[in-house]
C-alpha cells in the first residue's frame, strides 16, 4: 500500500476522534473486511442457513438488522442466491443509515423517499427494505453508463416500489415539498475507502477535496426545494475530510436553516459522534475503531417549505391496463395489495395503484428509467414473462418452478444450455410444457420455457456470467 497523503495526515490533525498512528497501522496491515446484508424480502430469517454459514464465520453487525461481517470472502459470482438478490455485498459502516432512519425518520407510515446519488444501490436497498408497504423510492443516479447497475441491482432486489430516474440534481428539484425524506451520499474524495481500493491514494488531492465540497454544496442547494417542511436529509460521504463533512453541515445549518439531528449510538460501537462549528452532530467511522471503512454521516429537518399537494393533471401520463388484459394476469401476479397495471411501449408494468398520481407527476419532471416492475409482454398466444417479474415480489407463489443444483444454476445464469440429457429435465418436460421458473435454494434465478425436446434458457443475455471459476 502507498503511504497515505501527508496533506490528508496533517488536515485530520484536530478531527474528532482521529488517531494517526492506528489510522497508519489498521491501513498499513492490508486487513479487509468483507460484509452482506441479506435481503429480507427474499430470505426472511437470518444468515445461518446459508453455505458459507459452514464455511465462513457470519458475525452479525451490531448497527444492522440484516447486516453480516463474513470471516473470508467468498467467491460472489458464483454463488446463485446473489444474482436472485437474496443478498447485497455491502461495506458495512454505511449501513449506519438504517439507524438515521430508524430513529429519525417515521416509519410507520408511508413515505416518499429520495436517494438522489444512488448508483450502484447498495443504500437504495437498505432503504427500500426499511420503508413501510405502499412507501415510495426514488433511485436516482445521474451518470448515465452508472444508472444501468442501479437498475439491474433494483431489479434483482425485487421491491415493486421503486422507480429509477437519471436525473440532474436540478430537475429533480422541481419536485418542489415533495419527498419526506431525501439521501445524498454525496460524491466525495474517496479517502474512506483507501483501505479497499489503495490506488486512489494516489489520486487523492486537496483541490479535488475543494472541488468536491463546491459540488456537495450545488447538489444539496438544487435539491432542498424537493423537499417538505419539517422532511429528513441526510447526508452521507466516504470521506474524512471536514471541508466535505462538517463544513457541509454547518453550510446547511446556515445557509438552508436545517436543524441538526443527534442520534443514540451503542457505546461499544466505537462510532465517533463529532459536532460542527454551528453544533451541527456528524458521525464519523475511522477503521481503526469500527469494523468497517471511513464513512461520515449527519441528518438534518428542514424548517421553511411547504406540504405537498399534486398537482391538476390535466391528461393521464400512462395508459391503464384495459380490465379484460389486467384479469388475464392474473396466474403471473400475486396481489396481496391493488396494483397500477400500466402500458409503455408494448410492455406491461406494474406499481401499487397508491402511486398512480406519483407516476404522472414523476414522468412530467423526470426521466423514468424504470417504474415498478416490468411484467411482460402481451401477446395474441401467449404473454411473454420478463426477467423483472421473476425476481418481483409481485410473482406468483404457484407459477410452476424447477429447483436447479448448484451447477446447473450456475450453467442457467451463464445462459447456457440445461442439460437436455439431465434425467430430471427430462421428466419435467414429460411433465409440462411452456414457462417455468427455474430456482436455486427456493430463490427465484428467472425463467426457462419449457418445450418437448429442450429447455430454453432465457436469462437476460447482458446479466450472464462471463468469469470461469
Ligand atoms: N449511494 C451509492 C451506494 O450506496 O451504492 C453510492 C453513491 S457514490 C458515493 C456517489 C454517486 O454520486 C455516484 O454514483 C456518482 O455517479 C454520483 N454523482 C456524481 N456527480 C454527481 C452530481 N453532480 N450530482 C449527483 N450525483 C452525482
Amino acid at each position: 500500500m502507498p503511504d497515505l497523503p501527508k496533506l490528508l495526515m496533517d488536515s485530520l490533525q484536530g478531527a474528532a476522534g482521529f488517531d494517526a498512528a492506528a489510522f497508519e497501522a489498521v491501513h498499513a496491515s492490508g486487513a479487509q473486511v468483507t460484509s452482506v446484508r441479506l435481503n429480507p424480502a427474499k430470505w426472511p430469517g437470518d444468515g445461518e442457513t446459508h453455505e458459507w454459514s459452514s464455511d465462513v464465520g457470519m458475525e452479525k453487525i451490531p448497527w444492522s438488522t440484516w447486516g453480516y461481517y463474513l470471516s473470508k470472502r467468498p467467491s460472489f459470482t458464483f454463488d446463485p442466491l446473489f444474482h436472485a438478490g437474496a443478498y447485497y455485498v455491502q461495506e458495512a459502516s454505511s449501513m449506519f443509515l438504517e439507524q438515521v432512519l430508524r430513529q429519525s425518520a417515521d416509519l410507520s407510515r408511508p413515505l416518499r423517499v429520495l436517494d438522489l446519488c444512488a448508483a450502484p444501490g447498495g443504500k437504495s436497498t437498505l432503504i427500500r427494505s426499511l420503508l413501510p408497504e405502499d412507501s415510495l423510492l426514488v433511485s436516482n443516479e445521474v451518470i448515465r453508463s452508472r444508472a444501468g447497475i442501479l437498475q439491474e441491482n433494483m431489479i434483482k432486489w425485487g421491491a415493486a416500489g421503486v422507480v429509477v430516474t437519471n436525473n440532474d440534481p436540478r430537475d429533480l428539484g422541481r419536485l418542489e415539498n415533495y419527498f419526506d425524506v431525501i439521501v445524498v451520499d454525496a460524491p466525495c474524495s474517496g479517502s474512506g475507502l483507501f483501505r479497499r481500493e489503495p490506488e486512489a491514494i494516489d489520486e487523492w488531492s486537496l483541490d479535488n477535496v475543494q472541488l468536491c465540497h463546491q459540488r456537495q454544496q450545488r447538489i444539496l442547494a438544487d435539491i432542498w426545494p424537493a423537499l417538505r417542511s419539517d422532511g429528513l436529509l441526510i447526508y452521507s460521504t466516504c470521506s474524512y475530510s471536514k471541508e466535505e463533512d462538517e463544513e457541509i453541515l454547518d453550510w446547511m445549518m446556515e445557509e438552508l436553516q436545517a436543524t441538526s439531528c443527534r442520534l443514540q449510538v451503542g457505546a461499544d460501537w466505537n462510532i465517533v459522534e463529532t459536532q460542527g462549528d454551528k453544533g451541527g452532530y456528524g458521525y464519523r467511522f475511522y477503521p481503526d475503531k469500527v469494523k468497517g471503512e471511513g464513512f461520515f454521516i449527519a441528518a438534518v429537518r428542514k424548517n421553511e417549505g411547504n406540504t405537498f399537494s399534486y398537482p391538476r393533471s390535466k391528461k393521464q401520463g400512462f395508459e391503464k391496463l384495459p380490465r379484460k388484459e389486467a384479469d388475464a394476469l392474473g396466474p403471473w401476479i400475486t396481489e396481496r395489495s391493488p396494483l397500477l397495471l400500466f402500458r409503455h411501449e408494448e410492455m406491461v408494468r406494474a406499481l401499487p395503484a397508491s402511486m398512480a398520481e406519483d407516476l404522472n407527476y414523476l414522468q412530467s419532471y423526470c426521466y423514468l428509467k424504470k417504474a415498478g416492475v416490468l411484467l411482460g409482454q402481451p401477446s395474441v398466444k401467449d404473454f411473454i414473462p420478463d426477467h423483472e417479474l421473476a425476481l418481483s415480489d409481485l410473482i406468483h407463489e404457484q407459477l410452476p418452478a424447477i429447483e436447479l443444483s448448484r451447477e446447473e444454476a450456475i450453467n442457467y445464469l451463464r445462459k447456457e444450455e440445461l442439460q437436455a440429457a439431465s434425467g430430471r429435465l427430462q421428466a419435467v418436460r414429460e411433465e409440462r410444457r411452456g414457462w417455468s421458473l427455474v430456482r436455486y435454494q427456493g430463490q427465484n434465478l428467472g425463467w426457462v420455457k419449457v418445450l418437448p425436446n429442450r429447455v430454453n434458457n432465457y436469462y437476460p443475455k447482458e446479466w450472464r456470467i462471463l468469469k470461469r471459476p
